[in-house]
């Protein structure tokens, strides 16, 4: 059930549709359409796009407690994965 693991994820009205979901997945399960994440239910779950959205935009009915979290010391530059 793990790659189906992103119906869970939606996102609010502070989605910018600015794409940075769409390059920090590392399995590029997410797409952009009309400016808003889709995702293609091949997630690993890493919590990856959850924790970096700027907009803290994207919620999931299974991380209701959790609150967005990185190291301090890792940039969302250092997760980003080239365009293909
Ligand atoms: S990273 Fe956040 S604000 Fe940007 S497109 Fe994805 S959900 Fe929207
Ligand atoms: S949880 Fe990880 S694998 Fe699943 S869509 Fe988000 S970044 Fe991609």
């Amino acid at each position: 059930m793990l790659p189906y693991m992103d119906r869970s994820f939606y996102t609010n009205d502070k989605c910018t549709g600015c794409g940075t979901c769409t390059r920090i997945c590392p399995v590029k399960n997410i797409k952009l359409v009309n400016e808003q994440p889709e995702w293609l239910h091949k997630c690993e779950f890493c919590l990856a796009c959850f924790h970096w959205c700027p907009q803290e935009a994207i919620q999931s009915s299974e991380l209701e407690n959790t609150i967005q979290y990185h190291h301090p010391d890792v940039k969302v530059s250092d997760m980003l994965t080239p365009d293909l």
